[in-house]
């Protein structure tokens, strides 16, 4: 390195949350001497995205019971900064909150609130941001060399690594940037898409493309129950979406034989639904006249057919149990998740096994950090993957200013 050229005390890879999050952090001490690398035009656009543009940033229940990958590592870290150290934090950094049920937003339901706090932090310090700077390589000698794919070349005495997982479409994470980590001996545990849509077995979904209801949805391997989620489900021409199956999809993961129920008019009782459903026989209904404004017509033809019968016959009174077993406890194949691309994030990553949980350090590489969705942890749908990208940068921070 010549003479000329300038150390960086910290360089951050990646200026998503969990980069922004930790350079708003060291920047009052740092300032100029910590370099955020960011490949996007901008920084944090995975931030704009999120909760459907109206940025879920924690919620009010934290535990490690959200999270999955490794879940012991996980625990350490969530128990010591949690869902109220990020929203002092926050709070200090000027951005009001509110909340829908357990998942907190920014008080103005925008997600760009949340990246004009950080920027705003960032800038005020005189941090060095560059944009379009790619990092393909990073070396260790005596300092570590950043290469970048426009030719640009940095040094820093300490390296931190929040390139993200391999989830979204348009956001720079492909899942290439683990190669960085990889370089250095660091391995990746199994890579799978989590918070996404699902694929199912199609025959029984035909004709539902568009059909979105209020549902209870659980997962089971086999016949063994896994999770279950309240929220709403779409159909789709390859399987099923919504909310509920977001939040399902977290818990796929290595099951064997996955299928789920869904269990439509989740407020009606199965009782109280059959004894309505007996009453109508009365008036001399068809099937299909029978469950007209208890359910939509396309999903009332699809449990008809689940149940073998034919809507323009006389209902039977008979038939009813199965009629309304099929509506309380709809199955479906799951044949997988969709891509990565639509998924929202990446469960697996780097083996946290070669991570200190107390500080984020590489335990193969003195002076490197691994924070965020890179690493071997996953959060459930409503808040938690933000927050662990918030927990995992403070953690770092720490260590940083104090090692
Ligand atoms: C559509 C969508 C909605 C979501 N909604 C929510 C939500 O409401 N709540 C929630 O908690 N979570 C949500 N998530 C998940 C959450 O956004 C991520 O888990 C979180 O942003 C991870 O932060 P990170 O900093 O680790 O990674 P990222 O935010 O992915 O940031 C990584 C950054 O590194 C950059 N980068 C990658 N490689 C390189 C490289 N080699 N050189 C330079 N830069 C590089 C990328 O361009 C990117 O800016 C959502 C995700 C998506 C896709």
């Amino acid at each position: 390195m010549s003479a000329s050229i300038k150390k960086y005390s910290v360089a951050i890879i990646g200026g998503g949350f969990s980069g922004l999050c930790l350079a708003s952090m060291l920047g009052a001490k740092l300032k100029s001497n910590l370099l955020v690398l960011e490949g996007n035009k901008r920084v944090g656009k995975k931030i704009l995205a999120t909760g459907n543009g109206q940025g879920n940033i924690t919620n009010k229940v934290i535990s490690a019971d959200y999270y999955h990958g490794d879940k012991d590592f996980a625990s350490k870290a969530i128990s010591r900064y949690t869902n109220t150290h990020l929203l002092d934090y926050f709070d200090k950094l000027g951005l009001l909150t509110d909340s829908i049920g357990q998942k907190i937003y920014p008080a103005s339901f925008t997600a760009g609130s949340i990246l004009d706090v950080l920027r705003f932090e960032i800038d005020k310090q005189g941090v060095d941001v560059k944009t379009e700077h790619y990092v393909t390589n990073v070396k260790k000698k005596d300092c570590f060399k950043i290469e970048c794919n426009n030719g640009e070349a940095f040094f820093a005495d300490k390296v931190v690594f929040a390139f993200g997982g391999k989830s979204g479409a348009g956001f720079l994470t492909d899942g290439k940037s683990y190669s960085l980590a990889e370089n250095f001996g660091h391995t990746v545990t199994s890579l799978s898409p989590s918070l996404v849509q699902l694929k199912t077995e199609k025959e029984k979904i035909r004709g539902l493309k568009g059909v979105k209801q209020e549902a209870n949805v659980s997962l089971y391997t086999d016949e063994r129950f896994v999770a279950s989620f309240a929220g709403d489900i779409l159909f789709t021409d390859f399987g099923v979406s919504g909310n509920s199956i977001f939040s399902l999809s977290a818990y796929l993961k290595g099951l064997k034989n996955p299928n789920i129920k869904i269990e439509f008019l989740p407020t009606y009782l199965k009782e109280d639904l059959a004894q309505k459903l007996y009453q109508k026989c009365d008036s001399g209904f068809t099937y299909e006249q029978l469950l007209v404004s208890v359910i939509p017509t396309r999903l009332s033809l699809a449990v008809l057919k689940d149940c073998l019968l034919n809507p323009q016959d006389l209902a039977k009174k008979q038939k009813v149990e199965q009629i309304t077993r099929s509506i309380k406890s709809f199955s479906l194949k799951v044949e997988g998740p969709c891509g990565f691309e639509s998924s929202q994030v990446t469960a697996g990553g780097i083996n946290t096994k070669e991570i200190c949980s107390q500080t984020m350090q590489s335990k193969l590489v003195d002076g490197l950090y691994i924070i965020g969705e890179a690493l071997n942890v996953d959060g459930d749908c409503g808040g938690y993957n933000l927050q662990w990208a918030f927990t995992t940068a403070q953690i770092a921070k720490d260590s940083i200013l104090n090692g």
